[in-house]
């Protein structure tokens, strides 16, 4: 039935990169002949799912939707799709996105773009976008993400679907191909709320393979949906509500702040006074990190290489500049500038140093709350190709986003209403490993 769907719905989303029919069609009878001999069956057992494109898949094409990658097929699975398989979950596919996960639209993918399946002409959002578009446009039952500054969050928002950004290592990143590795977290899209409890369950835990994943104790995630909110804490962060906050979205929030007190829940103003500066330290250090991790597509190890080269240098030369698209390009610049001798302490060192401060404001707002509550981005989507010629513009879709990341701490999309025909997403944070409080309260708000 999902196959059929994607058949149907796809040539106009163009969520998916490339779908493996053969191996869902076999993995699925696999799962029927498990059942008739009643064998014990994972938690995701016979659910139809799929994946970011940066998420490597033993024998699978796996493009990050970069050129450098088109003909890369990796000969090991991520940590988080294994744990997918173990747990019974069948692939439908990779997804679209913007090339390695840079951009907030799925435009910079080097393959096409993703309609937002709400309204065709517009965006679903980035970088993540074919996972959102296609949980929305029920071509899958749920995927994953990943988010860096926000690429699980916006396009979940855009696209009106649950999604969530795990603590920095609560989910393994081995296998994820690195954007920018301090920051980048696997997390799942899904219709609700009480599903993507079920998918991080099966994907969260940790890893040897994985230097900056977090031993931990994994809880049940799905026991927190049986909870209400009476008491919980709920802070709104002024800061968030600023200028460029579109008065439609705003509404929905403040709706939304509402039903919140309805429910018995104690919602209060609060500050996070260094906001501001999360986005200049951002793209300070996702691109310096991004220029780092970037440096080993040179044609000699991965993908693509140049045809009609005299020698080594003009090798990594001609296989780069023809590899890569120009909003890569552009962050590999950024970032080697940023980390080059006598600008380091300038610009990478002052991001560290802000990061701190950051996640100093976030300490603090826990103190007094337990949950924080957001808009999840300034405006709904927007229009195909309305920013995509201004880098900057598109920067600020991730203005709300991008603090939760350098914090390392885990937040949620859900849908909140609708502005003219779009949805909203409000965004939910939390500290370190809360997940099942931020589950909790969106189930009761849901
Ligand atoms: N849009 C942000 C960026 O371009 C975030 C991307 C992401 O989370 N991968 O960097």
């Amino acid at each position: 039935a999902m196959l059929d769907r994607i058949k149907q719905i796809d040539p106009k989303v163009r969520a998916f990169l490339h779908v493996t029919e053969d191996l869902a069609l076999s993995q699925a009878a696999q799962v029927d002949e498990k059942i008739a001999r009643e064998e014990e069956i994972g938690i995701l057992e016979g659910i139809p799912m799929a994946l970011k494109d940066n998420m490597s898949t033993e024998g699978i094409q796996t493009t990050c939707s970069s050129k450098i990658l088109e003909n890369y097929i990796p000969p090991y699975n991520a940590t988080a799709v294994a744990k997918l398989k173990e747990a019974g979950a069948i692939l439908l596919g990779k997804m679209n996105m913007d090339e390695f996960a840079m951009g907030s639209s799925t435009e910079n993918s080097h393959f096409f773009a993703t309609h937002n399946p709400w309204d065709l002409d517009c965006v679903p959002g980035g970088s993540s976008g074919g996972s959102a578009a296609a949980v929305a446009a029920e071509e899958a039952i749920f995927t994953l993400g990943s988010d860096t500054g926000g690429s699980i969050r916006q396009p979940a928002a855009f696209c009106g679907v649950v999604g969530l950004k795990p603590t920095y290592g609560a989910v393994s990143r081995f296998g994820l191909i690195a954007y920018a590795s301090s920051l980048d977290q696997i997390g799942p899209f899904t219709k609700t709320v009480e599903d993507n409890a079920l998918v991080l369950q099966a994907i969260a835990g940790h890893d040897s393979k994985d230097s900056t994943s977090v031993p931990f104790e994994i809880p049940n995630y799905s026991e927190f949906l049986k909870q209400d909110v009476k008491g919980l804490r709920i802070g709104v962060p002024k800061e968030y509500f600023a200028k460029g906050l579109d008065e439609g979205v705003k509404g929905v929030l403040m709706k939304a702040v509402e039903t919140f007190k309805g429910l018995g829940a104690i919602v209060e103003e609060c500050s996070l006074p260094y906001t501001e500066y999360a986005m200049p330290a951002y793209y300070l250090l996702a691109t310096a990190e991004a220029s780092s991790n970037l440096a080993r597509y040179d044609g000699v190890r991965y993908g693509y290489r140049a045809e009609n080269v005299e020698d080594v240098i003009s090798l990594f030369k001609k296989t780069r500049s023809e590899g890569f698209g120009p909003e890569v390009k552009r962050r590999i610049m950024l970032g080697t500038y940023a980390l080059s001798a006598g600008y380091y302490d300038a610009y990478y060192l002052k991001a560290q140093k802000v990061r701190t401060l950051i996640q100093t404001d976030f300490n603090q707002a826990f103190e007094k709350f337990d949950v924080l509550l957001s808009p999840t981005a300034p405006t709904t989507a927007f229009k195909i190709g309305e920013k995509s010629g201004d880098p900057l513009t598109m920067y600020l879709s991730d203005v709300c986003t991008v603090p939760i990341n350098l914090a390392g701490i885990p937040a949620l999309s859900l849908p909140a209403g609708f502005v003219e025909g779009m949805p909203v997403g409000m965004q939910l944070m939390g500290r370190p490993f809360s997940e099942g409080m931020l589950y909790r309260a969106a189930h009761a708000f849901e």
